[in-house]
């Protein structure tokens, strides 16, 4: 058994390096893979964070990703910027493989893939993140304050977006691509009520403008194709989030989103030793300090399940 670990942890944000700290000083010696291409998680693609508390004056995404990481490995966690590309979770000695085709063991695994916004796929997305796109009112409906601002979607995360951000916002102005919204009638109403929101029917963003930042919309009528150019400044893009759970199907149960399903509060899955934390299972609340809270849930669900087999 001397090649079986305690733990592996797959995946690298705020709720993987933090499982990863904690089972460090827990002296388990984790294995963390952090992802081949996005190792540090969804925050090495923004600017400024200012939510995450004990920075008094932000933290640049990037920076906060890199102390979490050096943290843990302060303690001993060994860190691997490679995929997991297949698992077998079922039995008392879970197996992970990399893209080598390497195969490792472990007696406790925690799963924190975290979850991937969806994206309109239009050219000047993902250079204007953080310079007016966004796909998180929660996070940056504060950098808007008096600003025309657009959100995309007709479901609730859409409604809850918009009237969030009309309490910074100069104008919202909700692009929907049917003549009807998906959201519950309660959030709808809301939505129609507030006087600083209106809408656009049956549109698709067809450009998103900006050289440094984004100064426009194109927008392209579904029914017409006819143009139209909608000036803002903000474009906040609330069409849905896909968890990384893909490799777990079959294994680990999941909600019909896909979301994996934990025994909450704790962190347990379905399958004895297997515990998962962050936006993987989050529908509700996706904030990097959520994540990392229950990175560190998973972390002592881990120690102490380790510690019954002991
Ligand atoms: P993630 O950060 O998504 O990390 C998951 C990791 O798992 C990734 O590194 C990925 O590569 C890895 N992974 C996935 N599959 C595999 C695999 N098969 N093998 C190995 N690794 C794998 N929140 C805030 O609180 N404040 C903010 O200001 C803020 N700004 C944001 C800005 C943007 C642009 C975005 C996208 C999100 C922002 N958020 C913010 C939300 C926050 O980033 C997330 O809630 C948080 O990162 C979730 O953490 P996580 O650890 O669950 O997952």
């Amino acid at each position: 058994m001397s090649d079986v670990r305690n733990v592996i942890i797959i995946g690298s944000g705020p709720a993987g390096y933090t499982a990863a700290l904690y089972t460090a000083r827990a002296s388990l010696k984790p294995l963390v893979f952090e992802g081949a291409v996005t190792a540090g998680g969804a925050l090495m693609n923004t600017t400024e964070v200012e939510n995450f508390p004990g920075f008094q004056d932000g933290i640049m995404g990037p920076e906060l990703m890199d102390n979490m990481r050096a943290q843990a490995e302060r303690f001993g966690a060994e860190l691997v910027p490679d995929d997991v590309i297949a698992v077998d979770l079922t039995g008392e000695i879970k197996t992970v493989t990399d893209t080598a085709g390497t195969v490792h063991k472990a007696k406790a695994v925690i799963v924190t893939t975290g979850s991937q916004h969806r994206k309109l796929g239009l050219p000047n997305e993902d250079a204007l993140s953080g310079r007016g796109v966004s796909w998180c009112a929660t996070c940056d409906g504060f950098f808007f304050k008096d600003h025309d601002i657009a959100v995309i979607g007709g479901g609730d995360t859409a409604m809850e977006e918009a009237t969030f951000l009309s309490r910074f916002a100069k104008s919202v102005t909700i692009v929907h691509r049917r003549d009807t919204l998906r959201a519950s009638k309660a959030m709808q109403e809301r939505a129609f009520a507030d006087p600083k929101i209106s809408f656009v029917w049956d549109s698709e963003v067809a450009e998103v403008q900006g050289d440094q930042k984004l100064s426009g919309l194109k927008l392209r009528n579904v029914k017409t194709g006819e143009l139209s150019d909608l000036a803002v400044t903000g474009l906040f893009i609330a069409i849905g989030h896909d968890p990384r759970t893909e490799l777990f199907k079959g294994q680990l149960e999941l909600d019909e989103e896909g979301y994996l399903k934990v025994e909450a509060p704790s962190t347990r899955t379905n399958l004895t030793g297997v515990f998962g934390a962050g936006d993987v299972v989050d529908h509700t609340y996706r904030q990097a300090i959520t994540a990392a809270g229950t990175g560190c849930s998973a972390a002592l669900d881990a120690e102490r399940f380790l510690a019954a087999l002991s």
